[in-house]
């Protein structure tokens, strides 16, 4: 089981920004976030903002910045995919 903790930790490695935008539309699920931490999970908690009412941070979306992270990953690993077919 810790093997596989480490994996996924390291995949998410070189990401410093929150990953997901809350139901409140604040920024979560990541440093930096606008939502508390939680049980050691950065921006997982309640909404910092004393005027928002969100209780905990409920992901919708991904954040702009992550989408592009995201979309850098896949291409890199599409290109090995498609240097192996080639
Ligand atoms: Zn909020
Ligand atoms: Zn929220």
């Amino acid at each position: 089981m810790k093997e596989i903790l480490k994996g996924g930790r390291k995949k998410m490695n070189g990401f410093q920004e929150p990953k997901g935008i809350c139901y409140c539309g604040h920024t979560g699920n990541g440093k930096g976030s606008q939502h508390q931490s939680l049980l050691g999970l950065e921006g997982e908690g309640p909404c910092i903002f004393a005027d928002c009412h969100c209780g905990q941070f409920i992901w919708v979306r991904f954040t702009i910045s992550y989408k592009k992270f995201l979309k850098e990953k896949t291409r890199q690993e599409g290109n090995t995919c498609k240097k192996r077919t080639r």
